[in-house]
């Protein structure tokens, strides 16, 4: 309990330190994209060949219906109640005007980060290894993630207060979603598929869209390098 507490509190401070990156202008933003590509190659991995897998221990008929909700309600609060959301700068600003739009991305985002938290406690809830796996996939993109809900907060009008603040709400939830697992471990039937279908929209539906804007195939070849290091580290694995 107190590996998967500390691990979650490490994700949620990079949720923080994206969103101070974000604001303070001199740091650089550039190597965030590799982060991006990196977890969302990751991520994807996990998802597929440890959290649904898993869950199908659990309910081989419930589990996808589960994975499913998952994947659809991230999409119902990050882009159907948000008219516009995406990964990384928010630089629409003609797109972007109302404050209330940052909120809803806030509030999308808060529950996206509380499946990240219910992803690694449901991870670690099963083996130390498995949680280990799934504190990688979801640290990648903690930072971008923070400095997302920072750059959209701005965009809206907010002050660099507010974005900070942001980054630390999504941080809090992150750590909410851990502790939930913690105390009542056996909702990881219901929170380990929830959570890959929330890590497969984040990572194929959120992160490849800005992989892919990327001219080149280099940000490609990093997604494949995320991939890649899922697979090398799988067959370190302790057989479990
Ligand atoms: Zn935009
Ligand atoms: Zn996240």
């Amino acid at each position: 309990m107190l590996l998967s507490l500390t691990l979650g509190f490490i994700a949620a401070i990079a949720d923080i330190v994206g969103g101070l990156v974000l604001v303070r202008r001199n740091w650089e933003k550039r190597y965030l994209r590799y982060f991006v590509a990196l977890g969302a190659g990751f991520m994807l991995a996990v998802a597929f060949l440890e959290m649904i897998p898993e869950s199908l221990h659990y309910s081989p008929r419930l589990s996808p219906v589960l994975v499913l909700a998952g994947y659809c309600a991230i999409h119902l609060l990050e882009h159907t109640i948000t008219p516009h959301f995406h990964f990384g700068e928010e630089t629409h600003h003609d797109e972007f005007i109302s404050s209330r739009t940052g909120y809803s991305v806030l509030v999308g985002l808060a529950v996206h980060a509380l499946f990240d938290g219910v992803a690694i406690g449901s991870g670690f809830a099963l083996s130390t290894w498995l949680g280990c796996l799934i504190f990688f996939a979801i640290f990648l993109h903690k930072v971008p993630e923070g400095f997302t809900v920072a750059s959209v907060m701005l965009a809206s009008g907010q002050s660099r207060r507010a974005a900070l603040v942001s980054a630390t709400v999504l941080a809090g939830a992150t750590v909410l979603g851990v502790l939930v697992i913690n105390l009542l471990p056996h909702w990881v039937q219901v929170g380990l598929p929830l959570s890959a279908g929330v890590a497969i929209y984040v990572a194929a539906t959120d992160l490849v869209p800005e992989v892919n804007r990327e001219p080149g195939i280099r940000m490609a070849l990093v997604f494949f390098a995320g991939v890649l290091m899922f697979l090398l580290l799988r067959l370190l694995a302790p057989a479990v």
